[in-house]
C-alpha cells in the first residue's frame, strides 16, 4: 500500500449532485484555487441522479410560490423542527439555480409561454417542476466541471477527515482516502473541505434481502455521516428516519409526483384514496403503513382510469428517464398501467435530509460546526431539500469554502491521525483469514431491520445497541481479498456507526414525531413542551457517542396554530371507515 500525498485548496468529497456544484462554484469564486473533486465511483455516472431525474420536487419559482410559503410548508411538513434560516437560504436561491441549470442545458418542462410548468403535489403549495427529458443532467454537470477546470479523481474512497485543534477551535486539515482499484493510501491536505457523500442508504436491509437493492444510490453507504461524526461535527435529526413508498420488489419510487399531475394517485386494495396528498412526509408514511398493516392493503399506484394518451405520456417519462429499467420490470411482471394498479411497498430505513431531516448540522452557508468543513446535499441537515436543495447547498458550500481559503492557510496534519487511519484501512487486506464484508454487512443490516424499524420499541432499540456493539468486534476480523472488497469492508464500518447513531438518537427523543419516521410505541404522544427542539448527536470529549438538545432558532416565517397541524390531517376519513 503506497502512500500518496496531495495538497489542494478545496477538497470536495462526493461527485454526485451537490459535490460537482460545490466544486464548480468554488472554482468560479476564485479560478486560482486548486479544487479537487473526489469520488469513489465515476463522476460521469455517480450518485442519486446517475441516470437522470424525472423532476424537481421542490422548486420555488416566482408566480407559483414565494420563499416564505415554501418555508412555511416545510416547517409544517417537518413538525416544526427546522432551522428556518437554512430552509429560507434554499428557497431564496432556488429560482436563480433553476435558471442557471436551464442555461447550462438541463431541460425543464415549460408551458406555451415559456414559463416553468410547475405542478401541485405538496399539501399546500405548488413546487414540482417536471423534467420529462431530464436524462442529461450528469453530462451537463460534467461539462461544467471540465469548463471550470476542476480536478477530478474517480475510484478514491474517502474514509476519515484530518482535523487540527487550533486556537479558535477544531479546524479541518484535509482527508484520507484509498484507491479501490490499487489500494494506494492517499493523504490529501486541504484548507477547506466539502462533504457531499449523499444519504446513508445502506442502513436497513431492503425486503428483497439484496444488499445493494436499496432505494438510495447504494454507493452512499453512510460514509459521510461517519466521517463527519469522527471529525467531531454535530449531527441533527438522526432519529427522523427516511422511509419511502416504493414499487414492490423494485428499488425505485412509484413516482406519484410524476403521475399525480396527470391524475394518478395512491389507493388501497379497494382502489380507494386514503390520503389527500402524495407528498412524502412522515405523516403520509404513517397513513401508508397503517393501510399496509390494516387489512386494506397492499397499497397501489392507480393509473388504470386514465386515457390512453395520458398513460403513454407517463410511460415515456417513467420508462426512459430516471429509471430506464422500470418498463422492463413491469413487462416482466405483466403489469400494464392500463389494466392493473401498480403494487407498492415501503422502503428500508435510511438517513437522509433530502427526503426527511437527518444529517450533519449546517448553517445557512453550509458550514458545519468544524471550522473549514462544509456539507451539502442529502447528508446535510436541511429538511426535505431534494435535488435542487443539493444544488443550492452545493453552491453555498463551494462559495463559502473559497472564502475560507482566502483567509486561512493549511492546518497542520497530525501524523498520529494518518498512522492510525492507514493501519485501519490496510488491516482487512493484511488478514489471511477473516470475515467476508458481505456477511458482516448482511448481519448488521438484518439487525437494523429487527431492532430499529418503526414503530420503534425502547427495549428492541436497547438490544440493537448491544448487537451493534458486538459487531464492532467483527469489524476487527474483516478480510478483503482485493481493493474493491476493501471498499466494502470500510463501508461496513460506516454503516455500523450509522446504526449506532440511529439507535441512540431514537432512544434520546422520548416522544413520537414525524409520523412513521419516529413513531415510538412506548412514547406515543408528541410532547412539544420537552421536545420542540433539535436532537443533536456528536462524539463527546471521552470519545463516546452523545446526544443533547439544541433550541430551535426563533422562526423568521410565523406559523399559525391551524396550519401547524395540516400534515396530521392527511387521511381521508371515508376510506378509513370502509
Ligand atoms: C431513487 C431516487 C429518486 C429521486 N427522485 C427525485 C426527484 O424526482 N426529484 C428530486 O428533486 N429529487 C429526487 N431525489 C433526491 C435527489 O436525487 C437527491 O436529494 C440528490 O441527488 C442528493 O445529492 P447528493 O449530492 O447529496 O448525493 P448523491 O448525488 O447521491 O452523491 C453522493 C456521491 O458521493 C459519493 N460517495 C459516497 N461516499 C463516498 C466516499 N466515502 N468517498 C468518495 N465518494 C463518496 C457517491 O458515490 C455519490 O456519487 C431522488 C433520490 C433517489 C435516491
Amino acid at each position: 500500500m503506497n502512500t500518496i500525498e496531495t495538497e489542494v485548496d478545496v477538497l470536495v468529497i462526493g461527485g454526485g449532485t451537490a459535490g460537482p456544484m460545490a466544486a464548480v462554484k468554488a472554482k468560479q469564486a476564485n479560478p486560482a484555487l486548486r479544487v479537487l473533486l473526489l469520488e469513489k465511483a465515476n463522476v460521469k455516472r455517480s450518485g442519486a441522479i446517475s441516470m437522470g431525474m424525472d423532476g424537481l420536487n421542490n422548486a420555488v419559482l416566482p408566480g407559483h410560490a414565494t420563499p416564505e410559503q415554501y418555508v412555511r410548508e416545510i416547517t409544517i411538513a417537518n413538525d416544526g423542527i427546522v432551522n428556518q434560516k437554512t430552509v429560507m437560504a434554499y428557497a431564496a436561491n432556488s429560482h436563480a439555480m433553476v435558471e442557471e441549470l436551464d442555461r447550462w442545458g438541463v431541460k425543464f418542462e415549460k408551458d406555451e409561454t415559456g414559463d416553468y410548468a410547475v405542478k401541485k403535489v405538496h399539501h399546500m403549495g405548488s413546487y414540482v417542476l417536471p423534467m420529462p427529458e431530464g436524462h442529461d443532467i450528469k453530462k451537463v454537470l460534467y461539462r461544467q466541471l471540465k469548463r471550470t477546470r476542476v480536478e477530478i479523481t474517480n475510484r478514491l474512497v474517502a474514509t476519515r477527515l484530518l482535523t487540527h485543534e487550533g486556537p479558535n477551535g477544531r479546524v479541518v486539515a484535509g482527508a484520507m482516502a484509498f484507491d479501490c482499484r490499487t489500494a494506494d493510501f492517499h493523504v490529501i491536505r486541504a484548507k477547506s473541505v466539502v462533504l457531499a457523500c449523499g444519504a446513508a442508504g445502506r442502513l436497513g436491509l431492503p425486503a428483497s434481502g439484496y444488499l445493494f437493492g436499496t432505494y438510495e444510490n447504494p454507493t452512499n453507504a453512510g460514509d459521510g455521516y461517519s466521517m463527519a461524526y469522527h471529525a467531531g461535527a454535530e449531527l441533527s435529526g438522526i432519529e427522523c428516519f427516511q422511509i419511502n413508498p416504493l414499487i414492490k420488489d423494485y428499488n425505485g419510487p412509484a413516482c406519484a409526483y410524476v403521475t399525480g399531475p396527470f391524475g394518478g394517485y395512491t389507493t388501497n386494495a379497494q382502489g380507494q384514496r386514503f390520503i389527500e396528498c402524495d407528498y412524502w412526509s412522515g405523516q403520509m408514511m404513517w397513513e401508508f403503513y397503517r393501510e399496509l398493516q390494516g387489512g386494506n392493503g397492499p397499497v397501489f399506484l392507480k393509473l388504470d382510469h386514465l386515457a390512453e394518451e395520458t398513460i403513454s405520456q407517463i410511460e415515456t417519462i417513467l420508462h426512459t428517464n430516471e429509471r430506464p429499467s422500470r418498463g422492463r420490470f413491469h413487462a416482466g411482471r405483466g403489469t400494464d398501467y392500463r389494466e392493473r394498479m401498480v403494487e407498492m411497498h415501503i422502503s428500508e430505513i435510511g438517513l437522509c435530509s433530502g427526503h426527511s431531516a437527518s444529517g450533519v448540522w449546517v448553517n445557512e452557508r453550509a458550514q458545519t460546526t468544524v471550522r473549514g468543513l462544509h456539507s451539502a446535499g442529502d447528508m446535510a441537515c436541511v429538511p426535505h431539500n431534494y435535488m435542487l436543495g443539493a444544488f443550492v447547498y452545493g453552491k453555498l458550500a463551494g462559495e463559502s469554502s473559497a472564502e475560507f481559503c482566502a483567509t486561512h492557510d493549511f492546518a497542520p496534519v497530525d501524523a498520529g491521525q494518518v498512522a492510525a487511519e492507514r493501519a485501519r484501512v490496510q488491516a482487512p487486506l493484511l488478514r489471511a483469514n477473516g470475515l467476508p464484508p458481505s456477511q458482516v454487512e448482511f448481519k448488521l443490516r438484518r439487525m437494523v431491520n429487527d431492532y430499529l424499524q418503526p414503530p420503534k420499541v425502547t427495549k428492541k432499540m436497547e438490544i440493537g445497541l448491544e448487537r451493534f456493539e458486538a459487531i464492532r468486534e467483527d469489524l476487527g476480523q474483516l478480510q478483503a481479498r482485493d481493493p474493491h472488497e476493501l471498499m466494502r469492508a470500510l463501508e461496513v464500518h460506516a454503516i455500523r456507526d450509522c446504526a449506532e447513531m440511529a439507535a441512540r438518537a431514537s432512544l434520546f427523543r422520548t416522544e413520537s414525531r414525524w409520523g412513521l419516521y419516529h413513531a415510538r410505541v412506548d412514547h406515543p404522544e408528541t410532547n412539544d413542551t420537552d421536545w420542540r427542539v433539535h436532537a443533536q448527536l456528536h462524539k463527546a470529549a471521552d470519545g463516546r457517542m452523545a446526544c443533547f438538545k439544541r433550541a430551535i432558532e426563533p422562526y423568521i416565517v410565523p406559523i399559525d396554530a391551524t396550519d401547524s397541524s395540516a400534515y396530521s390531517r392527511l387521511r381521508i376519513p371515508e376510506a378509513a371507515e370502509a
